[in-house]
């Protein structure tokens, strides 16, 4: 257990204030926050899962997905038990909800009783299996922040980019906090209506639209992800709202456009039709969008990077497999990208 960097006493007797998440709990002595993974113990937060980690694996780059950030490199993959929303169709459930019905006590018991993992075999480890990123992924890195900070500061020194995969329900101070340790994100954008966000997954629209705005201004390299809903956000005019936010922060970030499969409390939802994701992606391309890519299903050329300026075919994919790439590095050995043909710049890491 660790004491965490982003807190404040409130003037109001027992209660101490997390500035991780846009819930920014304020929490009293002997309870935990939203997430149940931060608590106030005797008037100082601390990280009650500091260091265990459910999940270590190497993926490639592309699942995150990040279609523009190192493509064909492979990531070390990383998740501490559970999180700040409370998705209705969670694909990690077992991970990420499985400590919220718990009592307070019953858990502290359990994560004290699990081994720990140091920051520095995390980055040993990536350095092993050949990754060039460390990804805090599956669950959201807001429940093991501080964790990520120590290890995104290892992982620097070594030469490892560090990338999340997030809700983007952050704060101005844990944005700036991660400011030059953070490479890369992959901010989900689930609707573009408060009330979904309330009901489905426990948060509110306006601070991850917050988020996208404010790591995009730190220079952290960003691409977006819709979930298709058909019961939630499969409509135009919900649509055209996302890719048109898009637009308004940088027409160049990437929208992955995902198809929904029933999951954890959304048993009774509907797979996305295939027709559902062409539509949306013609939707963003008409709002002005110069990369989207259809996620979670196989659609022939809907995955591929053609040039903005040119149109010639710059990155074939095939799943996570990159079939044919054209990009040429525009500046040093891990820069912006061009187009072969054409010589445009094309937005991103490669
Ligand atoms: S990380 Fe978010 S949910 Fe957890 S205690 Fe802090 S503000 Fe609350």
């Amino acid at each position: 257990m660790n004491a965490i960097r982003l807190y404040h006493k409130l003037e109001s007797g027992d209660f101490v204030q997390c500035l991780i998440c846009a819930h920014k709990c304020k929490i009293k002595n002997g309870m935990t926050g939203v997430c149940k993974t931060i608590a106030n113990i005797d008037g100082v937060l601390y990280t009650i899962n500091y260091g265990i980690l459910v999940a270590k694996s190497v993926d490639p780059v592309e699942k995150k997905p990040l279609f523009h950030f190192m493509p064909g490199t492979d990531s070390y993959s990383i998740a501490s038990p559970g999180c700040n929303f409370r998705c209705l169709g969670c694909q990690n459930a077992d991970i990420s909800q499985t400590y919220r019905d718990e009592n307070f006590e019953s858990y502290l018991e359990y994560f004290n009783g699990l081994q720990k993992t140091p920051p520095e075999d995390v980055v040993e480890n990536a350095l092993k299996a050949n990754c060039k990123s460390i990804s805090y992924t599956y669950t959201d890195p807001a429940v093991f922040f501080d964790y990520s900070l120590d290890v995104m500061e290892i992982a620097h020194k070594k030469g490892l980019k560090n990338i999340f995969v997030t809700n983007g329900y952050y704060t101005e101070e844990s944005i700036n906090a991660a400011k030059g340790l953070l490479d890369a994100a992959n901010v989900d954008i689930k609707f573009f209506n408060d009330t979904s966000y309330r009901r489905i997954c426990g948060g509110r629209l306006e601070p991850v639209l917050e988020s996208v705005k404010l790591f995009h201004k730190n220079g952290v390299h960003l691409e977006l992800t819709t979930l298709l809903i058909d019961e939630y956000n499969n409509n135009d005019e919900e649509i055209k709202k996302i890719a048109d936010f898009i637009v308004s922060v940088d027409k160049n970030l990437p929208w992955h456009i995902s198809r929904f499969f029933p999951l954890y409390k959304m048993q009774d939802g509907r797979v996305t039709e295939e027709e559902t994701i062409i539509n949306a992606y013609n939707i963003g391309k008409s709002a002005g969008l110069s990369y989207i890519y259809a996620g979670n299903i196989r659609l022939n050329g809907y995955e591929d990077t053609s040039c903005p300026s040119c149109g010639k075919l710059l990155i074939k994919r095939q799943g996570y497999n990159i079939m044919e790439n054209n990009v040429i590095k525009a500046t040093g050995e891990v820069g912006e990208g061009k187009c072969k043909f054409c010589g445009y710049k094309i937005y991103g890491v490669f």
